[in-house]
């Protein structure tokens, strides 16, 4: 149904989005018409209803209401599995809050998202490689809330975690928890203490998701049983804080620092991507934390694919209509 192949010769950066179903929490009357429409021939279309007239944006691919996690991980999985190769991937799902960005990476236990089959690809990858070479498979989890970072798997998940430029090049998190994972119980024991500790500090725990991102990094290093050679390939998937606007006069000091923080690492990481998609020289990785940590993993030979999520009805108009536009503008 999808074209894989038509999308990989499009380079490194993809653009796509998926569009989540209707929900009861949309409501009903007006409010929750639904305002987006698909073309039958061009799965890369979308038809947005604004206010009666129809604007179309253009993408590498678009996901309908009814599309599965699994026809979803099928485009995403050759990314996947390019680290085995060596080969540095970032996947983000960017939405306002509610448009289902932690449905595509997360899932729920019936519906395992792009993260938990994303690992299980991989050891199934490395599994059938295994005759010429050893892999290790290790995974970070942190979060980046107001510019800092907190790591998700350590001991102590305070805001305390710094980015450094390695001398041989590269960035790295100096004392980063790093586990290895060596089966699917692995990854959901070291996702549940994730989760356990993102909620350490917070009070409510849904609004304190939508104003932070949320970072899994896999590490897969190989090893050549007879030349010794070695490679790390890197996959980082990233649920981004909600893009929605906050209104100046509603909001408090906090929460209006908060939303400036998003804001800029936000438009920062439409910067980059922008920047390296129209290949300009300088690239402005040093303007957000989430930039300069995912530097070696954005532009290079490495692979960035961005899930712009929306959802489908009026009442979400306004921001599904600047979500498609930040989708424009990188792709
Ligand atoms: P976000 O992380 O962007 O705030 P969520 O992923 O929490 O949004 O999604 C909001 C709600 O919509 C959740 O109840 C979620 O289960 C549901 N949802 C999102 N996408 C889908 C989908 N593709 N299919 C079914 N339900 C979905
Ligand atoms: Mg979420």
């Amino acid at each position: 149904k999808y074209h894989n192949e038509l999308v990989e010769l499009k380079g490194n950066i993809r653009v796509f989005c998926r569009v989540r179903p209707k929900i009861k929490e949309d409501g009903g009357g007006l409010m929750g018409n639904i305002v987006v429409d698909y073309d039958r021939d061009d799965n890369g279309l979308i038809y947005v209803n604004n206010k009666g007239r129809s604007q179309t944006f253009e993408l590498d691919l678009v996901f309908t209401p009814e599309s599965t996690q699994n026809q979803v991980f099928d485009e995403v999985q050759s990314l996947v599995t390019s680290c085995v190769d060596g080969f540095n991937v970032c996947i983000f799902a960017y939405g306002q809050t509610g448009s289902g960005k932690t449905y595509t990476m997360e899932g729920n236990k019936e519906n395992p998202g792009i993260n938990q089959r994303a690992l299980a690809m991989l050891f199934k990858e490395t599994e059938d490689r295994g005759q010429d070479w050893t892999y290790t498979i290790t995974v970070s989890v942190m979060e980046i809330y107001n510019e800092m970072i907190r790591d998700l798997l350590s001991g102590d998940p305070s805001y305390k975690m710094e980015v450094k430029m390695k001398s041989e090049g590269g960035l790295h998190v100096p004392g980063l928890c790093s586990e290895e994972v060596k089966s699917v119980d692995d990854v959901n024991q070291v996702f549940a203490l994730g989760q356990k500790n993102r909620a350490t500090a917070t009070t409510n725990m849904n609004e304190h998701s939508s104003r932070s991102h949320a970072l899994l990094t896999v590490q897969v290093h190989g090893v050549n049983k007879t030349t010794n050679v070695k490679t790390l390939g890197k996959l980082n998937l990233v649920d981004l804080a909600g893009s929605e606007r906050v209104s100046k006069s509603g909001a408090d000091g906090t929460r209006l620092k908060e939303a400036q923080n998003i804001n800029k690492s936000l438009s920062c990481l439409g910067d980059v991507i922008h920047a390296l998609r129209s290949k300009q020289n300088h690239v402005p990785y040093r303007n957000s934390k989430l930039t300069y940590l995912l530097q070696d993993s954005l532009g290079g030979d490495s692979k960035t694919l961005m899930i712009v999520q929306i959802a489908p009805v009026e009442k979400n108009l306004g921001e599904s209509v600047c979500s498609l536009n930040f989708a424009q503008r990188v792709r």
